[in-house]
């Protein structure tokens, strides 16, 4: 169905068409009329599925034109980062009608944002603490006829919940309410009972799951051996931009130096860092400045920059959810994305606790080449051992990991069938985008040695994977429905 068949008005039609939009996005198609229907709607999707779209498009349809009498959509965000987001998706979308969005976070002046607010905005994309400090000095929010709760499992591991309930119970009670979650655990159940009036539930993809377009694997490694691997990764991968993930604010300040050692050209986003300087190293991760960029969680939700090509987890993420987020930020609207995690020994369990929640092994492979430190694993399954595993790396890794599921890289794009039967992937082993190697067919059966960046470039990522870890069309059961089950039972 394509987007004129969807209800909206021809200003935001011409809107969607100019940001290049053809066809809506499944949660689009669903969430579209319920919203403009002005019905209240519950929400999960798979991250990167065009969620702002799916809540934008009609909320703007609604609101037609500007409007004196004062702000009428209130869009709530976890980060500043995914507040500037949705505003500059409101101001896009909207760019062929008068409606003024404003977004107000903190870490910058008062200045801009007060007499924005003044003036008199339409639409305002806000974080909870500088949005309270507005409604302390006597903003009022009784114009407000939408209010959208976005990431709210985010905001409740922020603890923004208090300030979420002080903001709703500052908004009329007669609006609609668009309520977007991944988990809903019981403090959200809670918030979404008082928050929410007889719910449209729309439903997209796999919560649990990473985005389709994404190939993931794990590197397991020595943790001593992590940056070496890092480095390794980089100079061995075809990328287009690499989002690195830390699980601290000192880990990622100390990757970041040490790749700009190695002459990265390197961004740092964490919440230690000012306003300003998230601002310029998000920007100029956008615009290309930097081809690397090295955060911690809070860019994990949400955060849309396009072509990101790669994702790579210098820690495991200590939360399953974060590890599906994370890796989310590629492969964003179907385009094709890598993501790889550095998996050292204790990291083991949450890796178990990964594989749970996603409901599926994880790949396990090696950089052909690369040195490894002998890296004491748990011991191997029994399923991974005898049969031959995946690829022709199955001899090397017995030697170098005590087990797990290999894989490994070392022959370019190409089917990557080893004497094991499986395949490999990746640099060198197989295929996976832009990895080095030797070439695109079939991957010879010897391990190949690195070849310097760039001599050979690809794009295919997925002929090749192995059975035991190709993208399912499983669905789990999603906690958003089973909360709602539950909210309609009683
Ligand atoms: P979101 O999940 O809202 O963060 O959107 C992820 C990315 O998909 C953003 O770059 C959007 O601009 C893009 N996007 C959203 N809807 C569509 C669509 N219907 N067609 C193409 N791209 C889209």
């Amino acid at each position: 169905m394509p987007f004129k068949a969807l209800g909206l008005s021809p200003n935001i039609l011409r809107g969607v068409h100019a940001m290049g939009y053809t066809d809506p996005t499944p949660i689009q198609l669903r969430a579209i009329p319920a919203v403009l229907a002005k019905k209240d709607l519950i929400g999960s999707a798979q991250t990167g599925t065009g969620k702002t779209a799916a809540f934008a498009l009609p909320i703007l349809t609604n609101l037609g034109a500007h409007s004196s009498r004062g702000a009428r959509v209130l869009i709530l965000e976890p980060t500043r980062e995914l507040a500037a987001q949705v505003e500059t998706a409101f101001r896009d979308f909207a760019r062929f009608t008068d409606i003024t969005p404003l977004v107000v976070h903190g870490g910058v002046g008062y200045g801009h944002q007060r007499s924005e607010l003044r003036k008199g905005v339409d639409v305002i994309a806000a974080t909870p603490g500088r949005l309270l400090d507005f409604l302390k000095e006597g903003l009022k929010l009784d114009t407000i006829e939408v209010l959208v709760l976005d990431e709210v499992d985010r905001m409740l591991d922020m603890g923004f919940l208090p300030d979420v309930k002080r903001i709703i119970l500052a908004c009329p009670d007669a609006r609609q309410t668009l309520f977007f979650s991944a988990t809903v655990p019981p403090e959200i159940a809670a918030v979404a009972a008082f928050a929410l009036r007889d719910p449209v539930r729309v439903e997209v993809g796999m919560n649990h799951s990473a985005a389709q377009t994404v190939s993931h694997a794990m590197y397991p490694v020595a943790q001593v051996q992590k940056f070496e691997l890092l480095e390794a990764l980089l100079e061995r991968t075809e990328f287009d931009s690499v989002l690195i993930f830390s699980r601290t604010k000192h880990g990622a300040d100390r990757i970041a130096r040490r790749l700009k050692a190695a002459n990265h050209a390197v961004a740092v986003l964490h919440s230690n860092r000012s306003q300003n300087q998230r601002t310029e190293a998000l920007d100029g991760f956008k615009n290309g400045r930097y081809e690397v960029m090295v955060a911690t969680d809070i860019a994990a939700r949400g955060i849309d920059v396009a072509g990101i090509s790669h994702v790579i987890n210098y820690d495991v993420p200590a939360n399953p959810e974060d590890y599906v987020h994370r890796i989310g930020r590629t492969g964003r609207a179907l385009s094709v994305g890598d993501a790889f995690t550095l998996m050292a020994p204790e990291d083991e369990s949450d890796v178990r606790d990964i594989e749970r929640f996603i409901g599926k092994p994880i790949e396990r492979l090696q950089l052909d080449g690369f040195n490894y430190a002998p890296y004491t694993a748990r011991p191997p399954r029994a399923e991974n051992q005898g049969n031959g595993g995946q690829g022709r790396f199955a001899q090397n890794r017995g030697n170098r990991q005590g087990g797990g599921q290999g894989g490994g890289h070392g022959g370019g794009r190409g089917q990557g069938r080893g004497q094991g039967g499986g395949q490999g992937r990746g640099p060198g082993g197989g295929q996976g985008r832009g990895y080095q190697g030797g070439g695109r067919g079939q991957s010879s059966q010897q391990p190949q040695q690195p070849q310097p960046k760039r001599q050979v470039s690809g794009t295919a990522r997925h002929e090749g994977r192995s059975a035991t870890t190709a993208p399912s069309a499983d669905k789990p059961q999603s906690t958003v429905g089973r909360f709602i089950s539950r909210l309609r039972g009683r």
